[in-house]
């Protein structure tokens, strides 16, 4: 018994030294934002960006239940968005990478079901999918660091089309020409491992 505790206390020691040394090496540092790490991520944040100021557009695709505009808008402009969130969430530095992946794995799946909800031309699933997106997308924007964010000022403005969508005018938006361009919402996850 007594040499059972004294190799148990030996193996403490042991355990203690390393975990002690462990703690202490240059790894510890704490990485951070750096000016050239910003200005990497604001390429990768601008591109999401200007996805997320053309939402609206979908928004009154939805209203007017024009599901063929859903369609070309979801596999269109934002046809390539679980690769965009990818890389965005590779870019952020690791503490804020688990959030930044479980955010864009609800994105991807609201968009997904508001595909889904086009397909079956269901108006009240596709608008509260499309209300979930967006938040999502919003809340992922806002784990982004200020400095990489090129339209934070124009963001407080308020959403014109937004205001103008529950108007009746058939005509007022069309799809863009890069909208019809079709591509599958969801890729294939390891394609996009880089
Ligand atoms: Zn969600």
């Amino acid at each position: 018994m007594r040499r059972y505790k004294a190799v148990v206390g030996v193996l403490l020691a042991v355990i203690a030294t390393f975990l002690v040394s462990c703690g202490s090496g240059p790894a510890a540092v704490a990485p951070t934002y750096t000016p050239e790490k910003i200005a990497q991520l604001s390429n990768y944040v601008g591109r999401l960006e200007s996805k997320r100021d053309r939402l609206p557009e979908l928004l009154n695709y939805i209203e007017k239940d024009n599901w063929v505009n859903v369609d070309n808008f979801t596999h269109g402009p934002l046809g390539q968005l679980r690769a965009e969130l990818l890389r965005l969430s590779n870019q952020l530095l690791p503490v804020d990478q688990p959030k930044a992946k479980a955010l864009s794995e609800e994105i991807l799946g609201h968009l997904q079901s508001l595909d889904e909800a086009s397909q079956d031309r269901n108006y009240g699933v596709a608008l509260s999918q499309y209300r979930e997106f967006l938040g999502d997308f919003d809340a992922l924007l806002d784990i982004v660091p200020e400095g990489a964010r090129a339209s934070a000022e124009e963001e407080e403005t308020p959403d014109v089309y937004e205001m103008t969508s529950t108007f009746d005018e058939p005509e007022a938006i069309r799809a863009e020409p890069e909208d019809m361009v079709r591509t599958p919402v969801m890729l294939d996850e390891d394609v996009l491992q880089d």
